[in-house]
């Protein structure tokens, strides 16, 4: 009956979303693991809960128009979707990649809207970006890019309202321009506007780590709650982006062996371990892509066009991009006795692959769950920007290293409380939703 009720849900939101398929995907595999609460909690499907937080709030779609260094002009789309406001302003990443469209969006937006629901620090969920690549683009192009496409974003954000952050292709150095505009538009200095800013101007120490380390702290609950550590273990890591590099760096302090990083061209496959100065030097400093290490790193070998999922290991972290690793990965996987399998990235299997490494038994942590150490550190960047304070890098990283313990422990109890013990997908969906669910029921049908 649930289950009827659930398809006939789905149905109709993947109808009035059409040509959205990563949107879709996100969806179905939230809702398939729902049933269990909804039988105990019918009022959720009275009140239409189910229906009400799969459509978003408000979604914004605006016009990016600036000047190349030769002085043409170029035109992008900007995005902003405001998920869900239930827990707390809205809260989520800004994505500058060329494959930025609304479905993608709107994807990570209903992650982010349970997943910021885990931390328990009160946000709520969005998420926007642009089609803009600034790969090859000078520091000065990204600047006027980032200037025009906050003279249109001002106007829906605000330290109360929504307050965007990093993902991909937008660091450090966007975030810079992004909130310089905005206190020129503005003439205020909104600290709680930005997170992931400098740590000269009100970033909190630890947030550019935050993500990475974070799925390494919850990979360590995972395998502590089968009776290992990572001591000695051998690692796969793709991305070499913001979120891979502090994977890699935090596995290697934890006495594991990381084998391999990529980016989207290849991967590279370090049977010695990576060296993650010569990482940050290619990938940080230079902004060069992976062959860069390969060729300056002997006894390492460049996989053009390959992900890493064939290379061997004990735990595997995808840490790019969505579907990056899918049912022939996961058989790669699982033949080479890999035993867990945390997403760093958000929605990096696909529901199939999901579905294999269950099967075989792979411990898996998704990633609402695992990579909520980002947001959650940049929850604290909020908390440090309201009392006017800066905490020390341990401090942070402390409060970062419980946060992820608790999120762990609380997808394994629902999961245990719903009778699936282990399977830490249903727990992160059930305990999210059912927080998000709560929050709106009080608030009555708005
Ligand atoms: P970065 O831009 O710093 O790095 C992204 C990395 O992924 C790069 O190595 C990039 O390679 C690679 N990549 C991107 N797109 C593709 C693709 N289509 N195929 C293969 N590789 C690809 O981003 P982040 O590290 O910040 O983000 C990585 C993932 O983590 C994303 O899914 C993001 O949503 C998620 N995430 C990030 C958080 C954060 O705090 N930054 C928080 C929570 C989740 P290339 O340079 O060649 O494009």
């Amino acid at each position: 009956m649930v289950d009827d009720l659930l398809g006939n849900i789905l149905e109709r939101v993947v109808a009035r979303n059409p040509g959205e398929p990563e949107f879709h995907q996100a969806i179905t595999e939230v809702l398939h693991t729902l049933q269990p609460l909804l039988e105990r909690r019918p009022e959720y499907l009275d009140q239409r809960i189910v229906e009400r937080v799969c459509e978003p709030d408000r979604q914004v779609l605006f016009r990016v128009v600036w000047q190349d260094d030769a002085g043409r002009v170029q035109v992008n789309r900007g995005l902003r979707v405001q998920f869900n406001s239930a827990l707390g302003p809205y809260k989520g990443g800004l994505r500058f990649h060329p494959s930025v469209n609304l479905g993608i969006i709107k994807f990570l937006g209903f992650e982010q809207t349970f997943k910021n629901a885990l931390t328990g620090l009160g946000m709520g969920g969005g998420k926007g970006g642009s089609d803009f690549d600034p790969k090859g683009r000078s520091d000065a192009e990204v600047m006027r890019f980032c200037q025009a496409f906050m003279t249109e974003l001002v106007r829906h954000i605000g330290p109360h309202t929504d307050v965007p952050a990093g993902d991909i292709g937008v660091g450090g150095r966007e975030i810079g321009y992004l909130f310089g505009q905005y206190k020129r538009l503005t003439n205020a200095y909104d600290s709680g506007v930005l997170t992931g800013k400098g740590v000269g101007w009100g970033g909190a120490l630890g947030r550019t780590e935050a993500t990475g380390f974070g799925a390494v702290f919850f990979l360590s609950h995972l395998l502590a709650s089968r009776k290992r550590t990572l001591d000695g273990l051998t690692a796969t890591v793709s991305g070499s982006g913001n979120v891979a590099t502090y994977a890699v760096a935090k596995l290697e302090e934890l006495g594991a062996r990381v084998v391999a990083v990529s980016d989207s061209s290849g991967s590279v496959h370090d049977p010695a371990g990576i060296d993650l100065a010569l990482l940050r030097q290619v990938k940080e400093v230079e902004r060069a892509r992976i062959s860069e290490y390969a060729a300056r790193r002997s006894g390492s070998t460049f996989l053009r066009g390959a992900r890493p999922w064939a290379i061997p290991c004990d735990v595997a972290l995808p840490c790019a991009t969505q579907n990056e690793l899918d049912e022939s990965d996961a058989r790669s996987l699982i033949a080479n006795g890999c035993i867990a399998v945390v997403e760093g990235a958000n929605m990096p299997s696909t529901a199939g692959a999901i579905e294999l490494l269950r099967q075989a038994g792979v411990a898996f942590g998704p990633a609402k769950a695992a990579n909520a150490g980002g947001v959650a550190t940049s929850g604290l960047e909020m908390q440090q920007n309201a009392s006017r304070q800066q905490w020390t890098f341990d401090q942070t990283v402390g409060r970062l290293a419980e946060i992820m313990q608790r999120i762990h422990d609380t997808c394994e109890t629902t999961a245990d409380e719903f009778g699936r013990p282990g399977d830490l997908l249903l727990g992160a969906n059930i305990a999210g939703f059912r927080q998000v669910a709560d929050a709106m029921l009080a608030h009555g049908v708005v």
